[in-house]
Order: structure tokens, then sequence, then C-alpha cells
């Protein structure tokens, strides 16, 4: 069967490896000049499995208000009025309560936990290199406030079977001993031994290599502007180089996917929630990252790549926008730099580098078919698209191939937000 994939994020680019893996001819199409050249570029590289969590989480309205007034927020609302953010806040806000917590919660870890058994696979299968690391991820708490806040969430990590180490300073700096030399500045941490870390861009692009060796065709340079229907069904999809048709069609389009949806009726809740990062190159190995960080504080996460540094965060809700916001920078490399002072030459000039999270307002993804025979839908993974994408490539794979998928469903696909009957 042919199948038309549009986009090749990390998203669209494991969708093609799996589907070619069950036999279908595939193409996949999208209007930069390579893969992995929007969301998927410079993430912050965490693979977290274990913090996989909706951010629409009880307690977030009040943390957002004070991060309004703080020097370095994690969280920026543009105030300019875009009734697609108003809606998204709105729904998100119906989640921030424990009972959708817990739900979401578990739908995610669901494909979370599947998408490391699928990249596993996939590892032994293609034998790639993306400057991977199995080492975990270091929650830093700086505050004696923060173990406090933590210790109650343990309970919800307990009730998810999540495996953490509760660690005092020396615990953390065992773990990352460039920490010692800012003792004074952290109070204690968690550590999630499962967790890993990678380079999604590298992924992406050594995945596309082995898609190609299976027949897979990468069509770039293409803008796709609108999917065109007949007898309910899509026939065929509109470019600016002329009509491309296949058998089925497979939208993985990251946060440009309700553009294209809606016209045809679909509504999915995909809001662009923009993130920064900054790329460094390590100067002293004995003084850098081992592995991969969340600073609590800041919400920033510091990633080992190589012999680079990856550190990103920042929430900011202004649509589309992709300038580069220099307070963003500066927050980042803040948090990196009193964490790690001597491991970077903080003077030098870094990557700086934005993407769109494709966010939907209760966290997980939206993955499977659609009211359209011949349409279905990997997209929406928010702030774990790379985390998630071996997972979401094997499940869409198997839906579309009529292969039983091996998980369930419940509340990973659209029919989420249509209104029950
Ligand atoms: C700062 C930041 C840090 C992050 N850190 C992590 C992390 O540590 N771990 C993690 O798991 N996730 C992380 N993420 C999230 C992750 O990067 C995304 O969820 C993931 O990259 C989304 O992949 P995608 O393929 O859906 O979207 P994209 O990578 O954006 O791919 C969509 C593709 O569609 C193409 N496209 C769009 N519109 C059109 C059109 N009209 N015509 C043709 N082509 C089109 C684009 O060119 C693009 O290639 C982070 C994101 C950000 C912003």
């Amino acid at each position: 069967m042919k199948i038309l994939i549009l986009g090749s994020g990390v998203i669209g680019t494991t969708s093609a490896y799996f589907l070619a893996k069950e036999g279908h001819e595939v193409t996949v199409v999208d209007r930069q000049n390579n893969v992995a050249l929007e969301t998927s570029h410079a993430n912050a590289g965490q693979l977290s499995y274990v913090m996989s969590s909706p951010w629409a989480a009880p307690g977030i309205p009040i943390k957002a208000l004070k991060w309004t007034f703080s020097k370095h927020p994690p969280l920026v609302i543009n105030p300019y009025f875009d009734i697609k953010k108003i809606k998204f806040i709105y729904q998100m806000l119906k989640n921030c309560n424990h009972k959708s917590y817990m739900i979401n919660k578990t739908r995610m870890l669901r494909i979370s936990n599947y998408s490391k058994q699928c990249l596993n696979e996939l590892e032994s299968e293609t034998n790639i290199d993306y400057e991977q690391r199995k080492k975990g991820l270091l929650q830093v708490l700086r505050t004696d406030k923060q173990i406090a806040e933590t210790r109650k969430d343990i309970a919800v990590l307990d009730k998810f079977k999540v495996k953490y180490n509760i660690l005092d300073i020396d615990g953390c700096i065992a773990k990352e001993p460039g920490l010692r030399h800012v003792k004074d500045k952290i109070a204690g941490g968690l550590y999630f031994g499962g967790d890993q870390t990678g380079n999604c861009f590298l992924f992406t692009n050594e995945l596309q290599k082995k898609c190609i060796e299976m027949g897979v065709k990468f069509e770039f340079g293409v803008n796709i502007e609108k999917l065109n229907l007949k007898n309910k069904e899509i026939s065929g999809i509109e470019t600016d180089r002329g009509e491309l048709t296949s058998d089925k069609y497979l939208v993985t389009l990251g946060s440009y996917s309700p553009q294209l949806l809606s016209p045809i009726g679909i509504n999915i809740p995909v809001y662009p929630v923009k993130g920064y990062s900054v790329t460094l190159p390590i100067v002293n190995e004995e003084d850098a990252p081992q592995s991969t960080l969340l600073d609590e504080t800041y919400k920033v996460a510091i990633t080992r790549l190589g012999d680079k540094v990856r550190v990103a965060g920042t929430a900011e809700l202004t649509g589309h926008n992709l300038d580069l916001r220099e307070k963003s920078r500066a927050t980042i490399r803040h948090s990196f730099g009193d964490l790690f002072p001597l491991a970077a030459d903080m003077k030098s000039d870094d990557e700086f580098w934005t993407g769109l999270r494709p966010m939907t307002p209760d966290g997980p993804p939206i993955i499977g078919k659609t009211p359209y025979p011949n349409l279905y839908l990997n997209t929406g993974h928010g702030t774990l698209g790379w985390t998630m994408s071996a997972g979401s490539g094997k499940l869409i794979a198997d839906i579309i191939s009529n292969n039983e998928p091996k998980i369930s469903l419940e509340g990973i696909e659209m029919s989420r937000y249509l209104p029950a009957n």
C-alpha cells in the first residue's frame, strides 16, 4: 500500500521506518530541505520515560501566577489577544486537578514506556549511533521547600511504580561530579536511573538513511497547502509543486497539524508552545554534566550530547512566532552557568535555537484514525516527542497496517476530544 507521510520531524521519520518495515511503499514530504529541521532539531535530548507527565497539574495555576513576577520565568504568556491561545489555556486549566492529572499521566506513561521498548528494539535492529547515554536523569532541587514539595509528589511516583532514588547533596555530586563546585547552591535531588539521553537530530538523520535503504522516498522543499477531499476520503494533497496522491495519508506536522486539518473539519487542540535551547562546547570534561539534569528552580533541562552540552527551557505562549528572545537565552544560560560554572566557556558564543512544542492541553499525543478512512494522525507530542517517537511510530504503523496495537489506544486517539454521545 502507498502511504504519504506529511512532515519529516522525528515523528514522521520514525513512522516512516515502522511503516516501511511493514512492507508499505512510503513517501515523506516536508517543506524543509532535510529531516528534523523544525522542532526536532535542537531539543533538550532527554528520553524521559519516567518523568512523562502532563504540564496541566494541580497547583500549576498558582505557580504560573507566581512565575509572572520572577526574574527568570519558566513560563511567558504573551499578552496579545489570540482566541486559540485563550482556548488552549482554558482547556489546560480544566485539566489542572488531581483526577485529570492521574488519568493523563497514566496515558502518557503508557506510550512513553512502550516507546522505550520500541527504541531499544530499533537500536538493536539498526545499530545507529545518536550520542546516546543511558545514565539516568537527576532532578536538582535547590531549596528545602522544593524537597518538601517533591516528597508530596513521591506518592504519585510510587503509585506508578516509578523507580527513583532520593539523593542528598553528596549523592547528587556522586551522580554528577561537576556539581561539586556549587555544593552551597543545591539541597538534594531525585534520581531516575531508567531515563536516557540522545541527540534527536542525529537520530532522525541516521534513521532517515536506514529508511532510504528500505526504499522510503523523501521529497523536500515541498510546501503542503491543503488536503483535497473526494467521496469523504482524502484524494490528494495540494502542494506548491502540484498535487500528490497516495492510498493513505499520515499527518505528522507537529505544531502545524491543526492548520491543515481544520479546513476539513478536524479540530484538534494542538497549540505551539515555544521553547529555546543553547548548545555550548564542553571545555572541562571533569566539570561537565555526564547525563541529563532538570533544574527544578528554572525548569531548565541540561543534557550532555557528545562533546557539547544542550541547555533548554522556557514555555512561551506566542503562537507560531519564531523570534529568538534574548531574555530566555539569559535564563537558560544562567541556570547552566550557576550549576556547572567551569564546564563551558560562558563567554563564548552558543548556538541559540527555538522550537514550537506541539502541545495538547491534557498532555498525551494524538495518534490514530480520523473520521476520514484513509487519513491518520501522529501529532501533539508536546514536550516529549523525542521520548515518545519510537513508540508512536510503531503504534501508528500497526494501526495503518491493521495489526493489533501492542498497547491500548484509550485516551490517545483524537476521539477523546469529541463530545460524548
Ligand atoms: C526547547 C525544547 C526542548 C525539548 N526537549 C525535549 C526533550 O528533552 N525530550 C523530548 O522527548 N522532547 C523534547 N521536546 C519536544 C520535541 O522536540 C517535540 O515534541 C518533537 O520534536 C515534535 O516532533 P514532530 O515530528 O511532531 O514535529 P517537527 O519536528 O516540528 O516536525 C514537523 C515537520 O512538519 C513540517 N511541516 C510543517 N508544516 C508544513 C507544511 N505546511 N508543508 C510541509 N512541511 C511542513 C516541518 O517542516 C517539520 O519538519 C522539546 C521541545 C522544545 C521546543
